[in-house]
């Protein structure tokens, strides 16, 4: 059986990413904060396998071993990564109001953090046997707002933008190694971090400003994960997956 750590996946869309990739045979590990919900974490099992809860900060260095060895110390292999851990800041500041500290807490775990379990993860998956036509597969779960500017959260921007910049280091750097690192971005998706501006996208969606006109699913991107983590892409690497109904096509 395969395994893969989803980043992250107690809540939202990491808690979609895990019971998809569950239905699909993976036996997943959720790295994250706060534990899951007890009953989905029952649905889970009902799926197949009870996922493997580590808690931790993925912008702890020693968080991030001890996942990596936890995981290791119950399965041989780390067969996929999603990093899909990530925050907006806590106060939406004009950019010209921006404070340092927010800058730094967006850009730790959304970027960081993500450099640096790829990098650790990375180098487990190099020692390990090919499996299904590769060695391992990365997921970044980016944003389109690593294209899109919203002045006032613009450290979560640049934070996407620099994550999506990963995708393609470390799709270059690991395909000789026989690793897929590719990027799903989701547009708007209704979870707990659009809870709070709820309004805004309803009235955006009304407004027709997305081609399919309507919230996307936290399942919408995990479907869109367990395509490309499946052994049907084997020559794809440094993609990038709009998961947005369109929102990225530029219109007249
Ligand atoms: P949620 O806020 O609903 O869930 C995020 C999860 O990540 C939570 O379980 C949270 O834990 C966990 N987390 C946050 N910080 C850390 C940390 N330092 N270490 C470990 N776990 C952490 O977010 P979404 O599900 O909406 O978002 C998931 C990903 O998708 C993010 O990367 C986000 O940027 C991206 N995304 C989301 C969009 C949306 O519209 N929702 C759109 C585009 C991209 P805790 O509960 O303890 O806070």
């Amino acid at each position: 059986m395969r395994t893969a750590i989803v980043t992250g996946g107690s809540r939202g869309i990491g808690l979609a990413i895990v019971k998809q990739l569950t239905e699909d045979g993976f036996h997943c590990v959720i790295f994250d904060m706060r534990e899951p919900d007890a009953e989905e974490v029952r649905l889970i099992r009902e799926k197949g396998r009870e996922p493997l809860y580590i808690p931790g900060d993925v912008t702890l260095p020693a968080d991030r071993e001890r996942l990596i060895d936890q995981t290791l110390r119950v399965f041989s292999a780390v067969h996929v990564l999603v990093n899909n851990a990530g925050v907006g800041p806590s106060v939406r500041a004009d950019l010209l109001d921006m404070a340092e500290d927010s800058w730094d807490r967006v850009l730790g775990v959304n970027t960081k953090a993500a450099m640096f379990l790829t990098q650790a993860i990375a180098k487990q998956m190099i020692g390990q046997a090919v499996c299904g036509g590769k060695r391992g597969v990365i997921i970044n779960i980016g944003s389109c707002s690593a294209e899109v500017s919203s002045v006032n959260r613009g450290e979560y921007c640049v934070s996407k933008a620099g994550m999506s910049m990963l995708t393609k280091l470390y799709a270059d750097r690991l395909a000789r190694e026989g690793i897929w690192v590719n990027e799903v971005r989701p547009g708007v998706i209704m979870t707990e971090m659009t809870g709070g501006v709820k309004a805004k996208y309803d009235a955006l969606i009304e407004q027709g400003v997305f081609p399919i006109a309507r919230w996307g699913t936290p399942q919408d991107v995990a479907g869109a994960v367990s395509a490309l983590v499946s052994d049907r892409f084997l020559y794809t690497t440094g993609a990038v997956i709009d998961v947005d109904g369109g929102f990225h096509i530029k219109r007249l």
